[in-house]
């Protein structure tokens, strides 16, 4: 997994600084991408230690947001678990996300994404199409949902179903969020 280039913002989580990391190799391919030089698999090499060096350089942030990865769910999922190893060593706190152009949370469970995807803070689903916009527009077919991971942390009503995973066993892991678009809209 490799990433082209990184940036802190304020505006792709609301509510948060964050540490966006783009990463190449994106296999969706919208017709109006407005970053096709990440369509190639390009760039530095997204491993443990460079993770952590743009952690610690970026420390500050109280969000990481890893931008793409739908070519690789295994490797993406690796790259989650170096976050965590990373608040565990560190004993520092940052939410993550990660920015999926799959059309929803189950499509990303249907290309090989599992249980992970609950652990994150936020996941945003959904490709870029012009006519309905970006997630700042009321029109936007994508999606911004905080996922609801030990506790419980809204209204229980509000809380979606957003895809099953199943395991090799049979069992059924039930992924759910909370829909959080609306925030881009205030
Ligand atoms: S998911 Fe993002 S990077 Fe990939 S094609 Fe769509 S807009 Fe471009």
């Amino acid at each position: 997994m490799k990433y082209y280039n990184y940036q802190v913002t304020f505006s792709e989580i609301p509510d948060e600084v964050t540490l966006c990391i783009n990463l190449s190799n994106c296999p969706i391919h919208c017709p109006d991408c407005h970053s096709k030089f990440l369509w190639e698999d390009v760039g530095t090499e997204l491993t443990k230690q460079e993770l952590y060096r743009l952690l610690d350089a970026n420390s500050a942030c109280t969000c990481l947001c890893l931008m793409g990865g739908d070519a690789d769910y295994d490797g993406l999922a690796k790259i989650v678990g170096y976050y965590c190893d990373w608040t565990t060593e560190r004993g520092k706190w940052m939410n993550i996300a990660v920015y999926s152009g799959r059309k929803d949370v189950q499509d990303m469970i249907d290309h090989g994404a599992s249980y992970w995807v609950q652990m994150l803070t936020y996941l945003k689903v959904g490709p870029y199409i012009k006519e309905l916009g970006g997630l700042d527009k009321e029109t936007t077919n994508q999606r911004l949902y905080r996922m609801s991971r030990m506790k419980l942390e809204g209204d229980p009503d509000q809380l979606l179903k957003l895809a099953e995973y199943k395991y090799k066993d049979g069992q059924i892991w039930s992924i759910q969020g909370f829909d959080y678009t609306y925030k881009f809209w205030r």
